[in-house]
């Protein structure tokens, strides 16, 4: 079934924000090097391939639907911050909007009768209840942290021991 201009349109607008993500948490990979937080460093690293997925993910969705793809410029991302704590939570609050974005998406797509799109949206719903909880959970134990640089050496060795981008 042919989705509709404006459904195609908000598509490839969501592909630009899983895009941007990916090239967001680079530039926090960048960030965490230049503080010597090496491990976080990898987190962010691992976490900019797993924002690629989805944008991939995305892409495959539209050509399945023989809709054109457009790749739209991104926007330059952040790559100084005051302190880690505050990039950690930068990245909840990216990941907070991310979730809107998509639930509009969601919206849109419930209103224009795109039972496809419902369905490949689902996944992306529950990726990002688990986004958010992830985010929430490492802002947490950042702040536990705090200024201690023991305590944050661990930290960095646990975000640095992730391998995976499940
Ligand atoms: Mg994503």
């Amino acid at each position: 079934m042919k989705l509709n201009k404006t459904m195609i349109d908000a598509l490839n607008e969501q592909l630009k924000h899983e895009f941007s993500s990916a090239y967001q948490y680079l530039a926090l990979a960048a960030y965490f090097e230049s503080v010597s937080l090496p491990g976080f460093a990898q987190w962010m690293r691992l976490q900019r391939e797993e924002e690629l997925g989805h944008a991939m993910r995305l892409f495959e969705f539209i050509l399945a639907h023989d809709a054109d793809v457009e790749l739209h410029a991104l926007a330059k991302p952040t790559t100084s911050y005051a302190s880690h704590q505050e990039a950690i939570s930068a990245v909840l609050a990216h990941e907070e909007s991310v979730t809107q974005h998509i639930h509009s998406l969601y919206e849109q797509a419930i209103a224009e009768k795109a039972h496809s799109v419902q369905v490949e949206l689902t996944w992306f719903i529950t990726e990002q209840l688990e986004e958010e909880k992830t985010a929430r959970d490492l802002l947490e134990q950042v702040k536990m942290a705090g200024d201690n640089p023991a305590a944050l050496l661990v930290l960095d060795r646990e975000f640095g021991s992730r391998t995976s981008t499940a």
